[in-house]
């Protein structure tokens, strides 16, 4: 599999984004003309620059508004394009991509279209280069792929091919399985893109919201099976315009790129496997079990705070570690590890951000598997020294530089509660049971990263994000979910609001809030009030709205103010959740009870939550208000 990536598709010089396309593992690039034009280097600069990183160039793009056009305008697209091939020339690339025509004066008819492009073909002949032709999916007479394949059919030229780009076959929604009717060799260079399924105007959702396959709501995945069906075996080349990746940080995003394009390739082969895809073979993505344990890093003198949230939580102290300051917090199947170590990860993770959630164990039907597959996918292996006697856990990365552990019933690392700990007995604690979800904040930037992250290692899958009203700016919340391990990622854009806050007070720590399950939210409210659990107090009115908005019992809301319990329904059941105040640094716990098929996690509560949150905490250097 040959992968390349457009330089439009991210930020930085251009000497600066070929060490981060080359860093990312991607063969090739295309390059932008404007990108080019803006480089102060010599077209045999530029060519030898991309050669000395490791790298081709796959194509030269765009050349636009040729097809079409009566004379003189047509001599003069022919006159362009000639100094066009020179130029390609001296950069040391073959092919360009001419993308349909906009242009007022352009004329219709495919044979008129189809004679334009022999003719082209002959003077690219010339030059020892090919020629590509795109359908835009707002061209003026050409804006479906198979219009753009008949014109080059009728072409019938051997340096003229077509260009294929999932944004503009999916984004006007033709079906890609069409695609398979065009044989493999005369497709010159499929592009990807995938966006978000907003409506707006194609043309500005393609040059602002375009994003990794994966990231957004195309079928990308059906459009390469069809291209693959074909036998084309050319490179696959992210063409990304994105606010947002052109804001972020180089490395990462080609990084993600070249992760989407691994992961796309690999759900092609799983959902068609007949199809020959040039990937080496790694373990296909397994439901996440549960989680098995939380780590915070903290230290000696901060552990107390966080211990006694949990005792008020309902846990209990049932375990030390058998060689380190760590001490097991245990309640139903919840396990929460409190690292005072003043070494190792754990160190470095508190020195960094505070006590934090450093350290998130899943467990999964094999964790050699899940760990060959992360890696695969490009995650950062966490190879951590191991004591005598205790456990190798293979672990990778994860958000905001915590790292998760993989975890599996079958091999010993299930013994880790009998090898690692000393444990004892847990009391009934205040009835909570799992893990329902973490809720983890991160800059608005990183949040399609850290959704790709979920999807394309665990195949978790993505509901549609929701924006969450923060009384000082918007908060994005996307929640994925892979078996028993769900995710609310909450992107934060402004430093005001609390998530936003959050990721700068905490220097990037990312897990803000663990949600606990209960089967009785009242009795674990109960049995809370009598531990002192600091609850969140929720306003009155709030009770005044859900009573009316849902034609709830009133003797049920009663319950419900009286508890601080807030209320959600969707087609599937019902949802009530309860919430700790936060913590000075923005850590908080809630607690939830499901009933039903309830796939939400409350959202339409977020603001109530928010508002009371700030009222119940003073921010650093802000008057209480
Ligand atoms: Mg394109
Ligand atoms: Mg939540």
């Amino acid at each position: 599999m040959k992968t390349s990536i457009a330089t439009v598709s991210i930020s930085g010089g251009f000497a600066e984004k070929l060490t981060a396309i080359a860093g990312a593992g991607f063969d090739g690039i295309e390059i932008f003309e404007q990108d080019f034009i803006a480089s102060d280097f010599t077209p045999a600069e530029v060519g030898a620059m991309v050669r000395d990183a490791g790298l081709t160039i796959t194509l030269f793009q765009p050349f636009r508004d040729f097809e079409g056009l009566p004379e003189p305008l047509r001599s003069r697209a022919f006159a362009r394009a000639a100094r066009k091939f020179d130029l390609m020339n001296q950069l040391g690339t073959d092919l360009v991509l001419v993308c349909s025509s906009v242009h007022p004066a352009a004329m219709g008819g495919i044979d008129r279209m189809a004679q334009d492009f022999h003719d082209l073909g002959d003077l690219a002949a010339r030059h020892g280069v090919r020629v590509g032709f795109e359908a835009l999916a707002w061209g003026r007479h050409v804006n479906d792929h198979r219009d753009a394949w008949e014109v080059v059919r009728r072409a019938d030229h051997a340096q003229v091919g077509v260009i294929l780009d999932s944004f503009h076959t999916l984004g006007r929604k033709i079906d890609p399985d069409t695609i398979r009717r065009i044989p493999g060799d005369k497709i010159f260079f499929v592009q990807l893109a995938d966006a978000p399924a907003i409506e707006m105007d194609l043309l500005y959702r393609s040059r602002h919201f375009r994003n990794m396959p994966g990231e957004g709501d195309l079928d990308v995945t059906g459009f390469m099976r069809a291209v693959t069906a074909t036998g084309y075996a050319g490179p696959i080349s992210l063409e990304i315009f994105n606010d947002q990746f052109r804001a972020g940080l180089p490395r990462l995003v080609a990084t993600d790129g070249h992760r989407s394009l691994i992961s796309l390739m690999d759900s092609v082969r799983r959902t068609e496997p007949t199809l020959a895809v040039d990937l080496p073979t790694f373990p296909a993505p397994a439901p996440v079990q549960r989680i098995e344990f939380l780590e915070f890093a903290t230290s000696a003198t901060d552990a107390p705070a966080l211990e006694s949230l949990l005792s008020a939580t309902g846990f209990a102290q049932t375990g030390t570690h058998v060689s380190r300051p760590v001490k097991l917090w245990r309640q139903g199947e919840i396990n929460i590890l409190v690292n005072t170590d003043g070494e190792g990860f754990s160190r470095t993770s508190y020195v960094a951000h505070g006590t934090t959630v450093s350290e998130v164990a899943l467990l999964v039907p094999d964790a050699r598997a899940a760990h060959t597959r992360a890696l695969a996918l490009l995650a950062q292996d966490h190879d951590q020294p191991v004591r005598a006697g205790e456990l190798d856990i293979p672990a990778i990365r994860g958000v905001g530089g915590s790292m998760i552990r993989l975890l599996d019933p079958r091999s010993d690392l299930a013994r880790i509660w009998d090898v690692d700990f000393r444990t004892q007995a847990a009391g009934p604690g205040a009835g909570l049971t799992g893990i329902d979800h973490l809720g983890q904040t991160m800059a608005y930037d990183e949040m399609l990263s850290w959704a790709l992250y979920y999807t394309s290692i665990f195949g978790a899958t993505k509901a549609p994000m929701v924006d969450v009203a923060d009384p000082d700016g918007l908060v994005r919340s996307q929640a994925v979910q892979s078996g028993g391990l769900r995710v609310t990622l909450n992107g934060a854009e402004a430093r005001r609001t609390l998530a936003g806050r959050f990721v700068e007070e905490t220097f990037g720590a990312s897990v803000q809030h663990i949600a606990f399950g209960t089967a009785d939210i009242f009795a674990t409210a109960a049995e809370l009030a009598s531990r002192d659990f600091p609850v969140l107090e929720i306003g009155a009115n709030y009770y005044d709205d859900v009573e009316a908005r849902f034609g709830l019992d009133p003797a049920l809301v009663a319950r419900m103010k009286a508890a601080n319990v807030l209320y959600d329904e969707d087609a599937g059941g019902q949802f009530f959740q309860l919430y700790s105040a936060s913590r000075p640094d923005g850590l908080f716990f809630e607690i939830v009870q499901r009933q039903g098929n309830y796939l939400g996690y409350g959202a339409p509560n977020a603001p109530f939550r928010i508002a009371a949150q700030k009222r119940s905490t003073r921010p650093s250097g802000m008057p209480r208000t």
